[in-house]
């Protein structure tokens, strides 16, 4: 089953002569379990279609089903709903709560949604993530990488189906960079996540099944890297 697919969508900013077409017409699937690249120039609509695809935001024009959900006719509350239990975000600036532990950072979603905590699960990300040990920690007292690992665990701790993540390693040195990419995409593999990461880092785009290129809200599919991915 596809995971996402949407239908010639297009999210326009603007009117007029300053009028851009952010994303122009995107058509396009992602199946279960895969990881995808997104990669293009500064502008070239990578974050509104990553914000498209996770319903923080919503199209001008098209149709983007997630889970077999059609994220067009969701109310906000809905959405938001839908957002919390279906799509984990990771983004270029952790965006951890510096007065909460590690631990209560990573189970936030899940207790905002009103869930009860799998803890057994929980523990076996922190576990994945290199996290053991850190649970009762502030951010403040971690590094940029394990920071970005505990924005990561807090992405997989509600078991979404689709992570999407901006820039993930953007604010990392290239050694922080590569491990939290491969921690990222091992963690989606054995919980079996698909994944959609931006990055400018050509390492990175290589750990994928499929890069895709994104020009002036146009997409172009770069390259089958032929990952392990299974
Ligand atoms: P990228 O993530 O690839 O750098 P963005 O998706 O952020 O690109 O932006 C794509 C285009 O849409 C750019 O031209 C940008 O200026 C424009 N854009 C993005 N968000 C807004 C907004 N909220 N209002 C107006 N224009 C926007
Ligand atoms: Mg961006």
């Amino acid at each position: 089953m596809d995971v996402v697919k949407t239908h010639h969508l297009t999210k326009t900013y603007g009117e007029g002569e300053t009028q851009v077409h952010a994303v122009n017409d995107v058509s396009m699937t992602i199946g279960e379990k895969e990881f995808v690249a997104i990669v293009g120039t500064s502008g070239s609509g990578k974050s509104t279609l990553l914000n498209l695809l996770g319903g923080l935001d919503r199209p001008t024009k098209g149709r983007i089903e997630v889970s077999g959900k059609s994220l067009e006719k969701l109310s906000e509350e809905e959405l938001t709903i839908f957002r919390r239990r279906n799509v984990g975000f990771v983004f270029q600036h952790y965006n951890l709560v510096p007065i909460l532990s590690v631990y209560e950072n990573i189970v936030l979603p899940i207790q905002l949604d009103g869930n009860q905590v799998d803890t057994e699960f929980v523990a076996e990300v922190i576990k994945t993530l290199g996290l053991k040990g850190r649970e009762d920690s502030l951010p403040s007292m971690l590094s940029g990488g394990q920071q970005q690992r505990v924005a990561i665990a807090r992405a997989l701790a509600s078991k979404p189906a689709l992570i999407l993540a901006d820039e993930p390693t953007g604010n990392l040195d290239s050694k922080s960079s590569q491990d939290v990419l491969g921690l990222l995409k091992q963690s989606a593999k054995k919980f079996h996540q698909t994944l959609v990461v931006i990055t400018h880092n050509d390492q990175i785009a290589q750990l994928a099944d499929r890069v895709i290129r994104i020009e002036d809200g146009k997409l172009f599919e770069v390259q089958i890297t032929g990952g392990d991915w299974s």
